[in-house]
């Protein structure tokens, strides 16, 4: 009960319930037994680790996620991902209890848009209509117009009249991207993600020679001279639908390594290579998605913390933007 008490009052600083688990137990089974006896649902990201993907109720991107929390007639939602996706589930459904494993799984795309900043640079631009990735602060999302994810935003942006001046956040590789693919012209946030930024075109080039029948797969927050070699660009999840379609044996991946779990999973007999970034490692993990453990899942759905809260005022305004997401992409069956 000690040990409780003082994990609970080392929560914030440590972004978890730091208690000891019995190696004998059985983690699967025990994660199971909650979510019938709280009746909880796990929502896991694609780049959680395997073990995190197998427990969980529902995989997806941050599209397929949202969907979900926006649906699920669940009391608890444990989020397997990161701080702005339990944000968003909490924001969609805040009459239930969202869960996140660790706290501290943070987001650097998220954290590289600093509402106060951005409040300035939207200032100066009054006529333009702000268009935000989801990875993103619920404080960014209240001075939005609309959301969107990798999966919906070639959509969202055509859905917008041609005349109306955009400004896109906070991923300035995703938005240069899309203005290319919509035509576009945009207003772009100078933000990245620390994981698809990394990627060395110098290593993927010379796999592609090692690997010459391999396709190259790719996020479309990478950098644009990543983009240009590749032989498909999407979403995590048309990555994975591709990969599946596809009459390719081999591909190299070049997004969070999470993913090539789902991909063998799905084609066992096709080989998943994960493109090396631009250091000693050989792939390329989020460091904030891999914060999350099966131990830290189980700990918190037994004691159900720690839980998102938030400011309910905050909460109304992130909502709006992100509604309009939704309807948009239900327009067009997404
Ligand atoms: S992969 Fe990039 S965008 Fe996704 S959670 Fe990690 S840092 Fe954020």
């Amino acid at each position: 009960m000690r040990e409780l008490e003082i994990a609970k009052s080392e929560l914030q600083k440590k972004g978890y319930l730091d208690l000891p688990v019995d190696v004998r137990l059985d983690l699967f089974a025990e994660i199971e037994r909650l979510k019938k006896e709280k009746n909880a649902i796990v929502l896991a990201h694609y780049y959680q680790e395997p073990d995190i993907q197998d427990v969980a109720d529902y995989i997806g991107d941050s599209l397929g996620l949202s969907q979900q929390a926006a649906k699920t007639d669940a009391d608890i939602i444990v989020f397997a991902g990161v701080h702005f996706m339990a944000e968003t589930a909490k924001i969609l459904s805040p009459q239930k209890k969202v869960l996140l494993p660790d706290l501290k799984a943070g987001c650097s795309l998220a954290d590289s848009a600093p509402p106060e900043l951005f409040r300035k640079f939207k200032e100066k631009h009054p006529d333009h209509l702000v268009i935000s990735y989801i990875n993103c602060s619920a404080g960014i999302k209240a001075l939005s117009d609309i959301i969107c994810t990798s999966s919906n935003a070639e959509k969202i942006i055509e859905s917008v009249p041609k005349d109306q001046p955009i400004i896109f956040a906070p991923d300035r590789n995703l938005g240069g991207y899309l203005a290319k693919k919509t035509g576009r012209e945009m207003l772009l946030w100078n933000g990245a993600c620390m994981v698809h930024e990394i990627f060395s075109l110098e290593k993927i080039t010379k796999l592609k020679i090692r690997h010459p029948k391999a396709k190259v797969i790719a996020h479309p927050e990478c950098e644009a001279a990543i983009l240009d070699i590749a032989d498909y660009i999407g979403s995590t999840t048309a990555l994975l639908n591709f990969s599946k379609k596809d009459d390719a044996k081999e591909y190299i991946v070049v997004t969070e390594t999470g993913i090539l779990h789902q991909m063998q999973k799905e084609n066992p007999s096709k080989t998943f290579i994960p493109a090396p970034p631009n250091n000693a490692c050989a792939c390329n993990d989020c460091p904030h998605m891999k914060l999350n453990t099966l131990e830290k899942l189980y700990l918190c759905m037994e004691f159900e913390q720690p839980e998102i809260t938030m400011n309910e005022q905050l909460r109304i305004a992130a909502k709006k933007p992100i509604e309009r997401m939704l309807e948009i992409s239900a327009q067009y069956g997404l």
